[in-house]
């Protein structure tokens, strides 16, 4: 049995991270997408919105579930029993921070590799930030994301505008 943790924040889940799942999840016997909970940046989703919109939208994979977590990723992936943790790589800019973290990892707990897959080229621009930044401005979002998310996020947006148009 291999299994895999995905971990990351997740605000919100986008079709790069979705590639990402659906490719994990053929591969590996079961992938556990670990939903940051006390990350640094403020999110614009609350961690149970994060880990509600996760499961809508990988509800096809029978072998993915979602958790939340915080502390260290490797605390994470001990405490769930992975094999390996899945990262997904865009463009060079990501290369030398998922290094730095995957070596790090390693060396804390080296039976547990990090394992990555480089992103299909639709969505190697395609970050959470940058799906925030057009749903803001109340562009449509469908080729960045679901269209459960993409209803949540205009609702956040408009919730955070104080329902006035932007
Ligand atoms: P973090 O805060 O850890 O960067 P993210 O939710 O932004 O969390 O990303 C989680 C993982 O998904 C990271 O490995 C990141 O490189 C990867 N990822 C993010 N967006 C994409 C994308 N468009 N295509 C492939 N991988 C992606």
């Amino acid at each position: 049995m291999a299994r895999a943790i995905y971990p990351g924040s997740f605000d919100p889940v986008t079709r790069g991270h979705l590639d990402i799942i659906g490719r994990a999840a053929r591969v590996m016997d079961e992938v556990i997408i670990g939903v940051l909970a006390n990350s640094a940046k403020t999110p614009l989703f609350t961690v149970e919105e994060r880990v509600e919109m996760l499961r809508e939208c990988t509800a096809q994979w029978p072998n993915v579930q979602v958790e939340t977590f915080d502390g260290l990723t490797v605390e994470f992936a001990r405490k769930m029993k992975a094999d390996v943790m899945v990262r997904g790589l865009r463009a060079v800019t990501d290369f030398e921070y998922e290094m730095q973290i995957a070596q790090t990892n390693h060396i804390v707990e080296p039976n547990i590799d990090t394992m990555f897959f480089t992103t299909s080229l639709q969505y190697a621009y395609l970050s959470s930030t940058i799906a925030k930044e057009v749903a803001c401005y109340g562009s449509d979002v469908s080729s960045f994301v679901t269209p459960n998310v993409a209803r949540r996020m205009e609702e956040k947006f408009r919730e955070k505008h104080g329902g006035a148009a932007r």
